[in-house]
């Protein structure tokens, strides 16, 4: 290892740290564990003082600017609260930046046929239980490449995968619980490829721990020549994300495209040679409820349940059950459009009105109503509104909400009719929601506004913006 001197220098330093710093020295561990964050990951120059005695600050500062943006945090340039509580986190132990020459130059395997070997075992899980998740782990990137891999028992591999504690034999050693979890050597012979995992962990199959299975899929990456990536949404971020959702795992495109990127896409078969796979156009790919990218069209609900309309399908959740179905739109209702704005639920005529460019139609249960579709200047827009963005039914106070770009119009119920005194500003009265509204629906007295990936829980009383969420928080992502 060609970084071995800086490391085993900061790794000592952590070591002895701890026991002697107590709760009285609160600030002074976080700016030692600021520093030894910086050297560890960011290629802080190792000093002998420690940061909060160094004179000139701005190298340390410059630092703190380029580790926030990298893990997506605020840049401050100060050990703020979210930052310490970031680098407290759990994480992987390879550097994030700097020119450590754990990974010098692209190094990638040259070869697409890889063998590995479980070299020893973590008292925590079941044989066969690490022996899956290695697997899985595995499996994940095989699917986006040509890489096939095979298990060795005995020799040497070229991922030789082991569970150790302190030091183990690369003069990088482990740190106890928490903190660094595993970490991974680039493509290469002897150590290179290789993957160490650490046993003060407790290693578990689902999240109540540490999951492995997250972790080698994380570090596997590493072996076969992928750095950090600087998007949290990947797998190849630095951080351990405890909440993610193993059933839906999947890899985000960042992780896709940095592997294809050294090992091309998976080889298609021979029945396909022929004619060349022509990648999808968005807008006819299957929507997955758990990409975090999620937007929706329009949302409603309907009888109890919350339908998410997005392209040519929808999500039908039931608030009793976890999971919500997914079908296509013309399963349900063969003439309505695909792509719709907006929607919502008219519960007094038990009917959902689905809106798309001028036009809208009812439907009740699976059927669309007769006399639809309708113009929607017959509500009483003018006819310089050519389409709804987003609309929702506040069933206590009888009004429908229509949005359109920066303003909004109330129709009232009771009067069939738009009421004076609007269109208003959405930015007025909903202060808070400032960029366009796909999509809102009224549920447990709260507004939910859809924008993009978010969500604002919007509380009409107190008028004012309760939670972030992400757009898809209803599917339990
Ligand atoms: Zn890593
Ligand atoms: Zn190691």
């Amino acid at each position: 290892m060609r970084s071995l001197p800086v490391l085993l220098l900061l790794y000592v330093a952590l070591c002895s740290a701890y026991p002697l710093y107590g709760a009285s020295r609160d600030a002074d561990s976080s700016m030692d564990l600021l520093q030894q964050y910086l050297e560890n990951y960011y290629n802080l120059t190792k000093k002998v003082e420690s940061i909060y005695r160094r004179r000139d600050s701005s190298p340390i500062d410059n630092k703190i600017r380029e580790m926030q943006k990298f893990l997506g945090l605020e840049v401050t340039g100060k050990l703020d609260s979210s930052t310490l509580e970031m680098i407290r986190k759990p994480r992987c132990g390879v550097p994030d930046v700097g020119h450590f020459t754990t990974f010098p130059g692209t190094p990638k395997w040259s070869k697409t046929h890889l063998t590995y070997r479980i070299v020893n075992y973590t008292p925590d899980l079941p044989r066969e239980a690490v022996d899956a998740a290695i697997e899985k782990a595995l499996g994940v990137w095989k699917e986006v490449t040509p890489l096939t891999f095979s298990r060795m028992h005995e020799g040497e591999a070229d991922i030789m995968i082991s569970f150790a504690v302190g030091e183990h034999g690369d003069f990088i050693p482990f740190d106890g619980p928490g903190n660094v979890l595993a970490h991974a050597y680039a493509p290469g012979p002897g150590i290179n490829g290789d993957a160490h995992f650490d046993d003060d962990e407790q290693w578990t199959k689902d999240t109540a721990g540490t999951n492995l299975f997250l972790v080698a899929a994380h570090e596997l990456g590493h072996s076969l020549g992928l750095f950090h990536s600087a998007n949290p949404e990947a797998l190849m971020y630095p951080v351990y994300k405890s909440f993610t959702d193993l059933a839906h795992f999947r890899l985000s495109q960042d992780d896709v495209s940095g592997m294809q990127s050294l090992y091309g896409p998976p080889s298609t078969s021979s029945d396909d040679s022929v004619v060349p796979m022509e990648p999808h156009p968005p807008a006819s790919r299957t929507p997955a409820k758990c990409d975090p990218t999620l937007s929706f069209d329009a949302v409603s609900t309907l009888r109890g349940e919350i339908l998410f309309f997005k392209d040519r399908y929808f999500w039908r959740k039931s608030l009793r059950i976890l999971e919500p179905e997914f079908h296509l739109i013309s399963s349900f209702w063969p003439s309505l459009p695909s792509g719709v704005d907006a929607a919502y639920e008219l519960i007094s005529r038990d009917s959902v009105f689905i809106f798309k460019g001028n036009q809208f139609w009812a439907i009740r249960g699976n059927e669309v109503q007769a006399g639809y579709p309708r113009s929607i200047q017959t509500l009483g827009f003018p006819s310089t509104i050519s389409k709804i963005d987003a609309t929702m039914s506040d069933k206590e106070r009888k009004k429908i909400y229509f949005f359109v770009e920066d303003k909004y119009w109330r129709f009232d119920e009771r009067r069939q009719s738009l009421e004076p005194g609007f269109p208003r500003l959405i930015a007025e009265d909903f202060p808070g929601v400032n960029s366009k509204v796909d999509a809102v629906f009224e549920a447990f007295g709260f507004f939910y506004f859809f924008s993009g990936s978010s969500q604002l829980e919007f509380d009409p009383n107190a008028k004012k913006v309760t939670h972030i969420l992400r757009s898809n928080s209803w599917f339990y992502c």
